[in-house]
């Protein structure tokens, strides 16, 4: 599964912003906005496109346009602070909503909301979660996706765990991987360290007392999916 870690220094510069526990709400979506837009310009770097004969003031040439119909998934919530960038983008682009929550006793991901139709409307799926943490919700979505008959799958995060990443690696070695920093590891609460704290939170205002702070709040199970992340990480 190729990782493509971005080595752009304007996502560097963002993401050090983004990062800073100073930055409020209104910056922190401004930078998720941005630093989509420069990891989805690198994620689609190599979309087919056909080629479309037109004429410019002067001349007729063969243009290219995009051939593939794209599909935006975004991870919810998080995930959808990355939509708007990425439709201005690629504006014809579909947005399809998977809702996902890891059952306490069984932590395995359950489908709450799924509305994609019978047979696959676009060729090329875009992930969208800004924080690959254990990948659970990703490789789930990433199942339902190819059951659902996209051809080509990608993953867009602006940072990643190593466990996140080996999550995703067995379970969907053909999807690409696109982030912008893959940090040291995943805490015993499932949050991404260094990271940003809750990116959530960070985008939506929601800091709601101490259950909503990392590192804080009711253990739902993710404690013990961590440290089977982590053995199975172990040389
Ligand atoms: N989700 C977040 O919002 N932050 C993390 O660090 C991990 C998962």
């Amino acid at each position: 599964m190729p990782l493509h870690v971005s080595t752009h220094p304007l996502v560097a510069h963002k993401l050090a912003i983004l990062r800073d526990k100073r930055t409020e709400p209104k910056k922190f979506r401004e930078l998720v906005r941005e630093l989509t837009w420069l990891l989805g310009y690198e994620a689609m770097a190599d979309l087919a496109t056909r080629p479309e004969p037109i004429e410019t003031p002067l001349e007729p040439i063969t243009a290219a346009r995009l051939e593939p119909r794209v599909g935006l998934i975004p991870i919810l919530r998080a995930g959808l602070g990355m939509v708007d960038a990425m439709l201005e983008l690629i504006p014809t682009a579909e947005v399809w909503h998977i809702g996902l929550y890891r059952d306490e006793r069984t932590l395995k991901p359950v489908e709450y909301y799924n509305k994609l139709p019978d047979a696959a409307t676009v060729q090329v799926c875009l992930v969208l979660d800004p924080m690959l943490a254990t990948g659970g919700s990703a490789a789930a979505t990433i199942d339902l996706l190819k059951t659902w008959g996209a051809a080509r799958i990608k993953q867009v995060s602006l940072i990643a765990a190593p466990e996140g990443v080996a999550t995703l690696k067995a379970a969907h070695h053909d999807v690409d991987v696109h982030v912008a920093a893959l940090d040291s590891h995943l805490n015993e609460r499932g949050y991404i360290v260094p990271g940003l704290g809750d990116a959530g939170d960070r985008q939506f205002g929601t800091f709601a007392g101490p259950g909503s702070e990392p590192g804080h709040g009711p253990d739902d199970g993710t404690a013990e999916v961590v440290r089977r992340l982590q053995r199975d990480l172990e040389p």
